[in-house]
């Protein structure tokens, strides 16, 4: 059975269901970053209540602190995390060539850097990226590919697309969790005529899904989704495309609405370490001083933990003396918010009113909060 069925389609807006051997996700998934084996502040039983179907892990962070045969050794990194739903792990590779300074050189066999944690010089392969992620034990493993910046020359970004192709073909068949799923990433930037080259040599291939990687780097959003609309038309329909790094509500929209289907980013948890709130009135800073008697939950149709019992100005005061609770109460709450969003989403594509819905939903979140003060 195809690990991926496509149940509805609304324009190029995708509702379907990806299969893993811990269960099924519906798609569009918002996927939750559980960086070190955990979203910070929040519980794996949270998690599930919220309405996570499947969450993110760190094949980098996780090699090195605390390493995926201490990991292997407990069980496996669901039993280690506790969290028995599908896992997607990314191979390490955005890590390793976005933590800039610490690159040191990259070849056809392999990238070498130093590790975040200790700075030791430390080497990552194809071969070994597919073998932590086996380790791990993951549903969804991801190919190492090669993650440039926004603003690289055409040259640099040819290369990456070479590379991340030599390095797709020697994953592609190499020992795997039992029923783990392998996705290819395509690369190629902003350029059209590279992203094209890039799924034309990844697509023969036949991996389980394919990643459209290499944006949401740093470069303009309206390119970066023209890229998108061609990446995504680029991939078979019969399989789920995962765009990789993509969580502000404007932009998750804006990506399913070109036919992607999965996403990640840590910014609902991010976010709240900010002190600030995902509404559909824009965002809330809860340190702004016009909170501080503000009966009203952060959002009043929010079924969370934090909307259900506490006010605003509850969460400011706990915001701006650094306790905790208002560190996990935004966390969830935010987590909540992209959550529902996607479900919404989901059900305006199984009911034929994607674009109507999609509109009114981006023209209610870019309708500006009343002016702040100053906080
Ligand atoms: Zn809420």
């Amino acid at each position: 059975m195809s690990c991926f069925t496509l149940a509805a389609t609304d324009g190029a807006a995708r509702a379907g269901v990806l299969h893993t051997a811990h269960g099924d996700v519906p798609t569009p998934a918002f996927m939750p970053v559980g960086t070190k084996a955990t979203v910070k502040t929040v519980d794996p039983d949270e998690l599930r209540a919220l309405g996570t179907r499947i969450l993110l892990g760190n094949t980098y962070h996780l090699h090195f602190r605390p390493g995926e045969d201490v990991i292997a050794e407990l069980g496996g990194l669901h039993a280690f995390m506790g969290w028995d739903g599908p896992i997607l792990t990314d191979s390490g590779g955005f890590q390793v060539f976005s933590l800039r300074d610490t690159l040191i050189a990259s070849d056809d066999e392999g990238v070498t850097f130093r590790s975040v944690y200790d700075g030791a010089p430390s080497r990552f392969t194809p071969e070994l990226a597919a073998q932590i992620q086996t380790t791990l034990g993951s549903d969804v493993a991801m190919c190492l590919d090669i993650c440039p910046p926004a603003g690289v020359t055409r040259l640099q970004l040819e290369d990456a697309v070479r590379r991340t192709t030599l390095w797709a073909e020697r994953q592609r068949d190499l020992p795997r969790a039992p029923g783990q799923l392998r996705f290819g990433i395509t690369q190629g930037g902003l350029d059209a005529e590279l992203r094209a080259r890039s799924s034309e040599e990844l697509v023969p291939l036949d991996f389980d899904g394919y990643a459209i990687g290499g944006l949401s780097v740093g470069e303009e959003r309206g390119p970066m989704f023209e890229a998108t609309t061609a990446a995504a038309a680029a991939l078979p329909a019969g399989k789920a495309r995962y765009f990789m790094g993509i969580g502000d509500p404007e932009g998750v929209i804006e990506v399913i609405a070109r036919g992607v289907d999965m996403f990640d980013c840590v910014l609902p948890t991010r976010t709240a370490r900010t002190g600030s709130a995902l509404t559909w009135e824009g965002r809330l800073n809860l340190r702004n001083a016009r909170f501080a008697r503000d009966p009203r939950p952060l959002d009043e149709a929010c079924p969370c933990p934090a909307c259900t019992r506490f006010t605003r100005a509850y969460i400011r005061h706990l915001v701006n003396q650094e306790e905790l609770l208002g560190l996990r109460l935004l966390s969830l709450h935010n987590l909540r918010f992209l959550l529902d969003l996607v479900v919404a989403a989901r059900q305006a594509i199984e009911g034929g009113s994607f674009s109507s819905w999609s509109a009114d939903a981006l023209a209610r979140l870019a309708r500006q909060p009343e002016k702040e003060p100053a906080a």
